[in-house]
């Protein structure tokens, strides 16, 4: 048997980026190095893929012990289909040149089906291409299909003892839709084959394509020439701006001509950068640190999701809290005094115990202070419907909550160093020099999430006891960024 030119991923990488699919044959070596979470993800893939085999239990896997040995499974994946196998999971076809592998072939009847498994909680374009190129494969090899599904994840279930695969997957035909494309497949082969076995690399321009649908893992070397900062950091600009700007030729924000079509924030970004001049609206700051009502409570959570849930009453992905960190100033630029909470990572549902911590320290009156007002709600909200018990409090703590992202995001305070963003990651360092990320061992929410869902699951290899303590140093610089802001905006507006 002749190997393999193209495979269905590669196949779906062509479609995308053809330039993408040459440097994924010839080199390699361009290509971004995976980071930590985006490992998590494909372990995160076939974690659902192998409980999505449960849903048609007892059947065969065709993978081989050596993983690349495909010629192996395509060999297993005939003697199983011609001995009578009912079920076949990591079924193994090649044809024209093209290897597919799909997940679960299942006999019904006469007839056989075809199961795609993803861990998205919806069907995607890149989705059913890469069923067609499945069906294409495996329907020419002389195997027909009586159909082919999407097997996905459905984000309204919501686990109650037991998980229940049924109602934790969605099973959707996709048949109609491959009918509409298959017609192509066969001339897009042919235009891949070619590209591959051409001796330079395909000229293709950097585009909306390079991050969408998905992000391409060779950024790093087709976008080096764009610098750090560039046109693409100006907030909110369509792509099709970004773009209209990067073709023109001008990729830094000096350089962007005063008559160019931007919004009123995006001009004040753009006209900050070019003047290095410092946007502080007196007035509406006032207004917003005034109406502040103390004690004030600056409160962060932190959170990790699983595709598949955990705990009883949750949902697919749904962002689960382990950590806060709580500040509480009495008066207006006083002393603060800090409380934490960090759940222990020993399998069993961390929402309860910080229910209660967040009941017993953020108790009394006063504002709730937090950076991005519409996650901490929301996250208190999901907490309140999974434990009515303590509704009634939970309510409360909403009613008090008030949004220090409110003067970013809306310009009323904008330095050239915050380059564009109201994130707060970008906002502290901007306003005060005293205090950073950057000595921090964990620095980002997403590596705090990442971290603790490890030592939830038991795969993490660090040193749990030191990481407890760059967790909770990371979540305490979080509630104190925010307290030192607002004094920095009190004394800002001092003269008024
Ligand atoms: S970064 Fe963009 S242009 Fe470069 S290979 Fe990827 S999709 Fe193609």
């Amino acid at each position: 048997m002749q190997k393999h030119v193209l495979s269905k991923s590669t196949f779906i990488r062509g479609l995308k980026c053809s330039k993408s699919l040459y440097l994924n044959k010839h080199n390699r070596n361009l290509k971004d190095e995976l980071s930590e979470m985006q490992k998590a993800i494909f372990n995160q893939g076939d974690m659902v893929g192998q409980l999505a085999q449960q849903l048609f239990p007892n059947g065969t896997d065709c993978t081989t012990k050596t993983f690349y040995n495909f010629e192996e499974s395509i060999k297993k994946t005939q003697l199983c289909i011609q001995g009578g196998e009912k079920v076949i999971y990591e079924a193994a076809f090649q044809f024209n040149g093209v290897l597919a592998i799909l997940d679960i072939l299942v006999k019904d009847g006469n007839g056989w089906k075809a199961y795609e498994v993803k861990s998205s909680t919806s069907i995607s374009k890149t989705h059913i291409n890469d069923a067609a190129i499945q069906s294409y494969v495996i329907e020419n090899s002389g195997l027909k299909l009586d159909d082919i599904y999407i097997v996905h994840i459905n984000n309204k279930y919501i686990k109650k003892n037991e998980l229940d695969l049924a109602k934790l997957f969605t099973i959707s035909s996709v048949k109609d839709e491959i009918s509409k494309i298959e017609i192509e497949i066969s001339s897009e082969i042919e235009r891949q084959k070619k590209i591959l076995n051409q001796k330079n690399i395909p000229t293709k321009e950097i585009g909306p394509h390079c991050t969408s649908p998905y992000s391409c893992d060779f950024i790093g070397n087709c976008w080096k020439n764009v610098p750090e900062y560039s046109v693409f950091n100006i907030s909110n600009l369509s792509q099709e701006k970004k773009f209209d700007l990067y073709n023109k030729g001008i990729l830094k924000i000096d350089d962007i001509p005063s008559e160019y079509p931007l919004s009123k924030n995006q001009k004040l970004q753009v006209s900050c950068e070019q003047s290095n001049q410092t946007i502080i609206n007196k007035e509406k700051i006032s207004n917003f640190t005034s109406e502040l009502l103390y004690p004030l409570y600056y409160l962060d959570f932190e959170t990790f999701s699983s595709a598949v849930p955990i705990f009883k009453n949750s949902k697919p992905y749904e962002h689960m809290v382990f950590q806060f960190s709580l500040h509480i100033q009495k008066h207006k630029n006083g002393e603060t005094t800090h409380y934490e909470h960090l759940a222990v990572a020993d399998g069993s549902d961390p929402r309860l115990s910080f229910i209660e911590n967040l009941i017993k320290y953020c108790k009394g009156t006063g504002d709730i202070v937090v950076y991005n007002k519409s996650f901490e709600s929301s996250k208190i909200e999901q907490l309140a419907v999974a434990f009515p018990e303590h509704q009634k409090e939970l309510k409360q703590l909403i009613s008090r909550i008030k949004d220090l992202m409110v003067p970013f995001q809306k310009k009323w305070y904008y330095k050239k160093e915050m380059k564009g963003s109201h994130s707060i990651k970008n906002v502290l360092p901007a306003m005060l020099d005293n205090l950073s990320y950057d000595s921090l061992t964990i620095k980002e929410g997403g590596m705090a999430s990442h971290t603790f869902a490890q030592m939830m699951s038991g795969t993490f290899k660090g040193n749990t006891e030191n990481t407890r303590k760059d967790l909770l140093e990371y979540c305490k610089l979080d509630t104190l960024a925010m307290v030192e802001i607002i004094n920095k905006l009190n004394l800002e507006v001092i003269s008024i």
